[in-house]
């Protein structure tokens, strides 16, 4: 039985206990869910990727002075990925009726730093880092970019050699 199965199986006494559940599943397989529509009755999570591509942006470093500017790339997360999971209560008790569809980008999650910090990060904060994640950006600069209103940074260094 895969992950995927074994979560069909389960029953969860509300909706949010039942998306974290999947969040775990995901950050455990290199995604992130959203979700996507709910109601007291179902639920929809699908892939962070899901939705329409947008154009892609490159701003490269051809300023005037041509230099040491940093070069930076915002490129969409969403690449229409199908993944999708639909739950519904059956009372008392929520399940997953389905899961469907494979995942078209690679993970994000393998970064083992990342991996570790997915649950403390908001929603836009995934999304900057994803950002950094897509323009190749060093665990250093994602560190100092991502930090606490009192100004401490938000991820831990757990990984040596970053
Ligand atoms: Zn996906």
């Amino acid at each position: 039985m895969n992950a995927e199965t074994s979560l069909l199986n389960l029953k969860f006494e509300s909706a949010a206990m039942l998306k974290a559940r999947v969040q775990e599943y995901a950050k455990s397989e290199g995604f992130a869910v959203v979700t996507c529509n709910s109601n007291i009755r179902s639920l929809v999570l699908r892939c962070r990727h899901h939705g329409k591509s947008r154009n892609t942006r490159n701003l490269s470093d051809d300023g005037k002075q041509g230099t040491t500017k940093r070069k930076v790339v915002k490129m969409s997360m969403r690449t229409g990925c199908p993944w999708v999971l639909r739950a519904t209560i059956n009372f008392p008790y929520w399940s997953i009726n389905e899961i469907s569809g494979a995942h078209n980008h690679t993970s994000l999650g393998r970064n083992p730093m990342i991996y570790h910090q997915h649950r403390v990060l908001a929603d836009d904060e995934y999304q900057k880092l994803d950002d950094y994640m897509s323009a190749k950006a060093r665990n250093i600069v994602m560190y100092e970019a991502l930090r606490n209103a009192n100004g401490a940074p938000k991820m831990t260094m757990k990984v040596s050699g970053y």
